[in-house]
């Protein structure tokens, strides 16, 4: 396969794109901050079965981390991105710097309500905000007919689909499955921050997600459920638990057995946050 275009220019991505849609292509967009890994790739098949032509961006969009998160250690890594990009069959890469995202003077900010309240935004009430105005932002500079977020992020896929319904924004959102190690461990871009000791502990966070999610389906009480696998995790070696709770699927409400329903959790490791959920089948 050969290398996808890179453009870093709103202009440049738009004329491109420009060009596909004269030859009446649809196109699928996958957002990204880079550090790719299979996760990353497992979305560009997904959208290239969906579109005839794929956009990866690939932006560290600061305006989702607060001030005392790792936005300037986050891994970036854009000759190994584009490498990796190679096999995807990806056609374009839209690598925008900070100043043509967020040129000076720019003011203006999303806020979604709905599926983003609670959960991650309890402990980074500023992240979805940030998500939004730059998702937002992509679907305008590149018109996707749809895009592809995975459900290892899943507050953040329940929030993009909400920020399109209320925009109405004409993208389709597709959720894609999590891609995991073969221990269980969701692929993050994060992991890379884990020593070999922690990355021990953090295999065990989805078998401790799986093993309450079953508790849950069988019947168990939601408040001890919950109770017992923050307990689990810290005896597992997790340093501290931000929450492993239990909601409905598709909106993210309060959990009741007669719905489908998600069991999310975000737990720290020394000073990587790690962050998982599974689901749990309606009674
Ligand atoms: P990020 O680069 O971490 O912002 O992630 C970009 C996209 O990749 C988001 O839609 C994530 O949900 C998705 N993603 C990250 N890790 C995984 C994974 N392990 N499996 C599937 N999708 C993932």
């Amino acid at each position: 396969m050969s290398r996808p275009l890179i453009v870093d220019s709103v202009a440049a991505l738009r004329a491109q794109i420009r060009d596909w849609r004269r030859d009446g292509l649809s196109l699928a967009m996958v957002p990204t901050m880079g550090a790719l890994h299979d996760g990353h790739v497992s979305l560009i098949g997904v959208a290239l079965e969906k579109a005839d032509r794929c956009v990866v961006s690939i932006f560290v969009n600061p305006t989702q981390f607060a001030p005392s998160e790792d936005l300037d250690k986050y891994p970036r890594q854009l000759a190994r991105d584009l490498d990796r990009l190679a096999e995807t069959g990806a056609q374009l890469t839209f690598t925008p710097g900070v100043a043509e995202m967020y040129p000076a003077g720019f003011a203006t900010r999303i806020s979604v309500g709905g599926p983003a309240a609670g959960l991650e935004s309890d402990f980074r009430p500023t992240f979805f905000d940030g998500v939004a105005t730059v998702v937002a932002k992509l679907f305008l500079q590149a018109s996707p007919d749809c895009a592809v977020f995975g459900e290892k992020d899943y507050q953040q896929l329940c929030v993009v689909r909400q920020l399109c319904r209320d925009l109405d924004l004409p993208v389709e959102i597709i959720g894609a499955p999590t891609v995991r190690d073969a221990h269980g461990l969701a692929m993050s871009s994060r992991n890379a921050y884990l020593s070999e000791a922690e990355l021990e502990v953090a295999r065990q966070l989805n078998a401790i997600l799986r093993r309450t999610a079953a508790a849950l389906a069988a019947g168990a009480d939601e408040g001890s459920a919950t109770a017992e696998a923050s307990r689990a995790l810290v005896k597992a070696g997790f340093d501290k638990i931000d929450y492993v709770a239990a909601r409905e699927s598709l909106t993210l409400a309060p959990w009741r057995r007669t719905r489908d329903g998600r069991l999310l959790a975000a737990a720290w490791l020394g000073k990587t946050r790690l962050i998982d959920n599974v689901e749990v089948p309606s009674a």
